[in-house]
């Protein structure tokens, strides 16, 4: 599970994570918020009207769902079980209510808070990308505050100074999940049967 505030440039180190660990599968969420230029129906989001939204809801087809800034967000489920049934290490890039929501319903999952280096750093991110106007670049700033006080709840900080090395702590972050004892539990179990 990975949070962090809009512009802490999670999405940035997601990006070169996935291209050096090829075990991994990044869950496509859906979103009622409108595709910003370049953004791929199916690929970044599946993007969907609120009735759509609702209605997968009512079908139980959400893992988890959150509103944020005005608009749903949500996990599809199918697309998680495969991936996790086929193998893979599956990554939720997620808000934080939906993240708590997650840590009730999946107890091993391990969370991740992507931190900005500072508050003013934050700020010069989201207004020089340019892809929000004032008002929503204030909605995002104010969020992020909310969202900073709730990572103590997380079991790791990643301080995105440089995104080469954040994505480089990430990949040492699954590595040594690997070896935690929740983890190892049955190849304990095997190799006490050999004895
Ligand atoms: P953005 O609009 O910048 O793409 O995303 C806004 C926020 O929604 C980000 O914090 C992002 O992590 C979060 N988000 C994206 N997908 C989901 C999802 O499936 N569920 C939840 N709860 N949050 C999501």
């Amino acid at each position: 599970m990975l949070s962090g505030p809009s512009g802490s440039g999670k999405g940035t180190v997601l990006k070169e994570l996935l291209a050096k660990n090829n075990n991994l599968f990044l869950s496509v969420s859906a979103t009622t918020r409108s595709p910003r230029e370049g953004e791929v129906h199916g690929k970044h989001y599946y993007f969907l009207s609120k009735d759509e939204f609702e209605a997968r809801i009512a079908g139980d087809g959400m893992l988890e769902y959150a509103s944020y800034c005005g608009n749903y967000y949500g996990t599809p489920k199918d697309a998680v079980y495969e991936m996790l049934n086929a193998g893979k290490d599956v990554i939720l890039e997620i808000e934080v209510q939906g993240a708590m929501q997650i840590k009730e319903r999946c107890p091993d999952a391990v969370f991740v808070f992507v931190m900005p280096p500072s508050m003013n750093e934050l700020k010069h991110r989201l207004t020089d990308r340019r892809t929000e106007d004032a008002e929503t670049v204030a909605k995002r700033m104010q969020a992020a505050v909310d969202e900073i006080r709730a990572s103590y709840q997380y079991d790791y900080i990643v301080v995105n100074d440089t995104v080469s090395e954040a994505a480089n702590t990430l990949d040492e972050i699954i590595r040594v999940q690997k070896c935690s004892t929740g983890h190892m539990k049955e190849f304990i179990d095997e190799v006490l049967e050999d004895e």
